[in-house]
């Protein structure tokens, strides 16, 4: 069944009105007629069944026949990803993959190495951005759409990391020690749920020695993905996964 995220508005007592733009979706794409039934999501974790009284090119509403909590929306884990800035399509990728396996949030850092260096680049991009982020999560079932938050300096956002997260890691091909799955296994007995876990991953270039040095002087643990050399896109995809494993379905 189909499922459209709706702003809270659009929930008036027992009825469901859809934007324009989902109008034009049901009607014209999915040939949805009255008596069809979708899911409708205000983005806070609720869904609810709704059965199509109208639809329209420019207006479709219905009547809500049940509501409940999305189980696809992790509940354990909020993993905000911290992610180098590349050219756009290896970005989008990894928006879009990494909403499909469980992430919350998103942050462009602006590092050393990382190919784009211009905010503007980014700010050009957002509507585009955040559409995907919705597409990805209503394909995917969640319950939230992730927040595409302002991009940042890795120089300002590491230092800031600590107060706003519980537990900030940075993967880092150059550690041995400290494994990713062995720190969130540790981590995953000792906080309230649910963790505010936030990892950053570098652009094609890697994080610089100096940004390394500055993540361990501000308390943020290295950890390593393994002992390969990871492409960007691969490393945040496996970091959301192991994540969402260690602390959501595996803990489940
Ligand atoms: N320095 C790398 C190289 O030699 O090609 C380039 C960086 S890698 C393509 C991009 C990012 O993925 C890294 O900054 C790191 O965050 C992550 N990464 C890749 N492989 C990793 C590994 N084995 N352990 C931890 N992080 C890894």
């Amino acid at each position: 069944m189909q499922r459209f995220f709706v702003p809270p508005s659009a929930l008036t007592g027992q009825q469901v009105h859809f934007l324009p733009e989902q109008a034009r979706q049901m009607s014209r794409v999915l040939r949805l007629r009255p008596g069809a039934e979708v899911w409708a999501l205000d983005g806070s974790g609720q869904e609810w069944r709704v059965r199509l009284q109208s639809v329209t090119d420019g207006a479709a509403w219905g009547d809500v026949l049940e509501q409940r909590r999305v189980e696809a929306e992790p509940q354990r884990v909020r993993l905000t990803l911290y992610l180098g800035l590349t050219q756009r399509e290896k970005f989008e990728w990894m928006l879009q993959k990494c909403t499909e396996a469980g992430a919350s949030a998103f942050v462009p850092v602006l590092s050393a190495r990382s190919l784009v260096q211009q905010v503007s680049e980014v700010e050009a991009k957002r509507e585009r951005w955040q559409r995907i982020l919705r597409e990805a999560a209503e394909q995917s079932g969640r319950g939230c759409v992730p927040v595409l938050q302002p991009a940042q300096r890795l120089t300002a956002a590491l230092p800031q990391c600590l107060a706003q997260h519980a537990l900030t890691l940075l993967a880092w091909e150059g550690e041995h020690e400290q494994g990713l799955g062995a720190v969130l296994r540790a981590q995953a007995e000792k906080h309230p749920w649910p963790l505010q876990l936030a990892i950053w991953v570098g652009p094609e270039g890697g994080f610089a020695a100096d940004e390394v040095q500055l993540a361990r002087q501000v308390g943020v643990m290295p950890v390593s993905l393994g002992r390969r050399i990871l492409r960007m896109e691969t490393a945040a995809l496996a970091v959301t996964l192991l994540a969402l494993h260690y602390l959501e379905d595996d803990a489940a």
